[in-house]
């Protein structure tokens, strides 16, 4: 029925599923994925295809967490097992309430999540100095045992303590992609590569190797969007725009950037690594990839306006 409209990937920020100030209850990662999903929901009575993706930080913070705390009665998962199963279950939630949400608007469009692993390679410079904290805080103490004993990489994050940090990769290839593809062709509204999807690598032989790394959920929806060959992206978080001068007395919001402006504003730091740049980054690769693409970087709640212009920040060729 609605499969002349254009195909958008839309990539949901962590507030779609825990809001600052939660404990992240089930009750509360379920309210705020049904509110979530009732903007989809109106994206897809407007028209639009919609292929979803999410972030899962403070969900495989959790998970990580359980297992530390009950190690000595069931092994701890390592971490690419962890990223799977926060997949499952956040989107487990999204099937849920997404079609709760389209029957409000009497749509009953077939919803799947895909269980997607990311490709990446080892040699990307992230490896030789990780960056990105995860799981627990630890003492000191703590953190140097396992550093000794499981290899693990730490550091002190901000005078709050000791914790795990893995590389971030830049994502290269989706190995689900051929998959997802047919069910994007075929009808089916798909949740993938959650969490950035689930870091691999590609052995000589061809098999497939979980790693223990994370990657950025902006940076993969973009590359979500180039194998499903969308025409949009769109990025919402809780931001209504991105800024220059952000958090100064001079902040600008923007309601459009060219490529050109993009790349100035990111070399001169107005965006910050592992928030706003990677945001700003996928949108430039999205729209320097085809003329006729656009991307919107925008606030959740008005998901509604941005898809046709009315809010966020668009990001333009020229
Ligand atoms: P998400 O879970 O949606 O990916 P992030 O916290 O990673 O959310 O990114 C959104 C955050 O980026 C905003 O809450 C804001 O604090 C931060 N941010 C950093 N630089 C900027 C900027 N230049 N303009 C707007 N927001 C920015
Ligand atoms: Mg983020």
């Amino acid at each position: 029925m609605q499969t002349d409209g254009q195909l958008v990937v839309v990539a949901l920020g962590g507030n779609a599923i825990q809001k600052p100030g939660e404990k992240g209850t089930a009750t509360e990662q379920r309210a705020n994925i049904m509110g979530a999903c009732r903007h989809l929901a109106s994206l897809i009575n407007k028209g639009y295809r919609l292929v979803l993706t999410h972030g899962n930080g403070p969900q495989v913070g959790s998970i990580l967490l359980q297992n530390e705390a009950s190690k000595d009665q069931v092994p701890a998962m390592p971490l690419d097992i962890c990223g799977a199963q926060s997949q499952g279950f956040i989107g487990y939630m999204f099937q849920q309430s997404l079609r709760a949400a389209m029957a409000e608007h009497g749509l009953d469009l077939p919803v799947a999540t895909v269980v997607t692993q990311t490709l990446v390679s080892t040699d990307d410079p992230d490896f030789s100095d990780p960056s990105k904290p995860i799981g627990p805080f630890y003492s000191e103490e703590e953190a140097l045992v396992l550093a000794r004993e499981k290899g693990f990489v730490v550091k002190e994050d901000a005078g709050r303590g000791w914790r795990r940090v893995v590389p971030s990769p830049d994502p290269l290839g989706i190995a689900e992609r051929d998959a997802i593809r047919q069910l994007v062709d075929a009808g089916v509204v798909v949740i993938a590569s959650g969490g950035g999807g689930i870091p691999v690598i590609e052995e000589e032989d061809g098999t497939l190797c979980g790693i223990e790394a994370v990657i950025d959920k902006d940076l993969a929806g973009e590359r979500l969007a180039q194998d499903v060959g969308a025409d949009g992206l769109m990025i919402l978080t809780d931001v209504p725009r991105v800024a220059i001068n952000f958090g100064a007395p001079d902040e600008r919001a923007l309601d459009r950037m060219t490529l050109a402006e993009a790349e100035r504003y990111a070399a001169a730091g107005h965006f910050r690594a592992g928030s706003m740049k990677p945001k700003v980054l996928a949108g430039m690769r999205f729209v320097q990839s085809r003329a006729d693409r656009w991307s919107v970087i925008a606030g959740l709640q008005s998901a509604e306006e941005a898809v046709d212009g009315r809010a966020g920040t668009r990001i333009v060729a020229g």
